[in-house]
């Protein structure tokens, strides 16, 4: 429906004027993807008005998908390195040069980042506040910059795009100790010799890929009997089992406490002791501790109480199938709404939030059908639709057998294919979902070699064929021809397995 352009926001930059309560059609708390609803309405003649406590950018630009997919390639490079062996090639190891590393990664985040800032400052419409804001009536916001200056400002209507931010669980002693988050990670100074990675999930094997490929000793310590415990079934399992192979993997584990280690030696060292369920402790120094354990909403700042906008049991903020909340002209979605807390995710219901907000007695019900995600790890994992422990449950829990869902499965290796032998990807597979009687894809995973590319065929073969009542059949994928002997071939496969 549009794409955000900083060309269309310097046609129409004008002079600034600084009355103190200043009112606006719309108000977007949040530069992440709420910036991209900014320059699509204001364009609609409205006056638009976008609030910014951070880099400009959120999550994803400046901690989050960019800085750490540009660190990941690094690591990447260094795998294949590591692994030249195996392709008749002597490579005599490498060194490496992390502040250089960190600087390539900063510059081109900052650089964008600055580029939005510049884009809107001075700016009449749309226009940028700087500031930390929370609500302080119905439709009125009060902001405050970091040399505590007050402005409040007042919207017709308001859009929440506030994101999330790390999780800090409760655990002794944590707060006492210079543990770093994600945020954090990204910009360390010094390659750790020892990373000590608290959680299991997309966050924390990332990041244990980029850290560990590059030569730090991990350790991973889960409280569950897997990683990466929101994929299917048998994608966790292949890997926690290649996880573990590589670093110091502590399943079931639960931290007993944390602490700094200050004497001699092991100066700055940071200690954590956990306990599994059988009662067996470990004590883990290292001089990184990351803290990986989930998400939380940026509600809780907002003073949401001074609106009346509910949230739930984890404060996500609720809204309605067309993002509004329960209370008249105030939207919110991405990551604060906690549907799917992916950049790809924010960017799609960006512009349903446009279009409902520009049109209230036509509103559109956002359509998740086929939400994919990726994790960038090694190997990489990708997935789209249901896992199989979820048909398993549908099927436990209906009574009447003209309701089960039945589904077949159809699974094909990485290593018998050509493309797959020539990388000696020994572990990758993919592995279809399918209805039984009309062969519709209910779900796709795939692990190994570039699965957050192979996964996007799954992804249009599901759309596909929507108008003639054939909608998203293995067929569309089995009909179509497929480059030999292009790593592609592997999905084709899989989806022809059982023909
Ligand atoms: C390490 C990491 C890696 C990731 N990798 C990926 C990936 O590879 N692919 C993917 O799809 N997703 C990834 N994500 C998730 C992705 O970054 C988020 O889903 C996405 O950024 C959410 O966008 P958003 O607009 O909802 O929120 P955000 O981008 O978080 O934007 C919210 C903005 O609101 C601002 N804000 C909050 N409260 C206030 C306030 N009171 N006043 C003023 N401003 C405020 C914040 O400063 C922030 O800039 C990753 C996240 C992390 C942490």
């Amino acid at each position: 429906m549009f794409r955000a352009t900083i060309k269309n926001i310097n046609a129409a930059r004008a002079p600034s004027n600084c009355s103190k309560l200043q009112k606006f059609d719309l108000i977007v708390i949040g530069s992440g993807s709420g910036l991209d609803v900014v320059n699509a309405i204001y364009q609609h003649g409205l006056k638009v008005a976008v609030i910014e406590k951070d880099r400009m950018g959120g999550t994803c630009l400046n901690r989050g998908c960019i800085p750490s997919k540009l660190l990941i390639h690094s690591a990447d490079v260094a795998e294949i390195i590591n692994r030249s062996h195996l392709f008749g090639l002597k490579v005599n190891g490498f060194s490496v040069d992390f502040p250089a590393l960190l600087e390539r990664v900063n510059r081109i985040v900052d650089s964008e980042s600055n580029e939005l800032r510049k884009a809107l400052e001075g700016r009449e419409n749309p226009k940028l506040f700087v500031k930390k804001c929370k609500f302080v009536g119905e439709k009125t916001i009060s902001m405050v910059d970091d040399e505590n200056h007050n402005e409040t400002i007042i919207g017709d209507k308001i859009l929440i795009a506030s994101g999330t931010r790390p999780r800090i669980p409760e655990i002794n002693g944590l707060k006492e100790t210079s543990y770093i988050t994600s945020d954090e990670a990204l910009r360390l100074r010094t390659q750790p010799k020892v990373l000590t990675i608290i959680g299991g999930g997309y966050i924390a094997s990332e990041f244990a890929h980029f850290f560990g490929a590059l030569g730090t000793k991990i350790n991973i310590i889960q409280r569950g009997s897997v990683l990466i415990p929101e994929e299917d079934e048998e994608i966790s399992k292949k890997f926690t089992e290649i996880f573990s192979k590589k670093y110091n993997v502590y399943l079931d584990y639960k931290i007993e406490s944390v602490s700094n280690d200050n004497d001699g030696d092991n100066a700055n060292k940071v200690i954590v002791k956990a306990k599994n369920s059988s009662g067996k402790l470990v004590e883990l120094g290292s001089d990184q501790l990351l803290v990986a354990a989930g998400r939380v909403p940026n509600s809780d700042i907002l003073d949401l109480e001074r609106t009346g906008v509910k949230i739930n049991k984890r404060g996500f903020i609720i809204v309605d199938r067309y993002l509004e909340t329960n209370v008249k002209g105030i939207f919110a979605f991405g990551d604060v709404i906690g549907r799917y807390l992916f950049k790809h995710n924010a960017n799609h219901e960006a512009q349903y939030a446009y279009y409902n907000l520009l049109h209230p007695k036509s509103m559109i019900h956002v359509n998740y059908f086929a939400m994919p995600h990726a994790i960038f790890s090694s190997p990489q994992v990708a997935g789209v639709g249901f896992k199989e422990q979820e048909l398993v449950k549908e099927q436990q829990k209906n009574n009447n057998p003209k309701n089960i869902l039945e589904y077949q499965k159809f699974v094909y290796p990485y290593i018998k294919t050509g493309m797959g032998q020539a990388i000696d990807d020994r572990d990758g597979f993919v592995k279809f979902l399918v209805r039984k009687t009309d062969r519709k894809i209910l779900g796709c995973h795939i692990l190994g070699s570039q699965a957050s590319t192979l996964i996007h065929e799954v992804l249009v073969a599901m759309k596909a064929n929507t108008k003639n009542g054939k909608a998203g059949t293995i067929d569309n994928i089995t009909r179509t021809i497929h480059i030999h002997p292009a790593l592609s071939e592997v999905v084709a496969r899989a989806a022809a397995s059982n023909i």
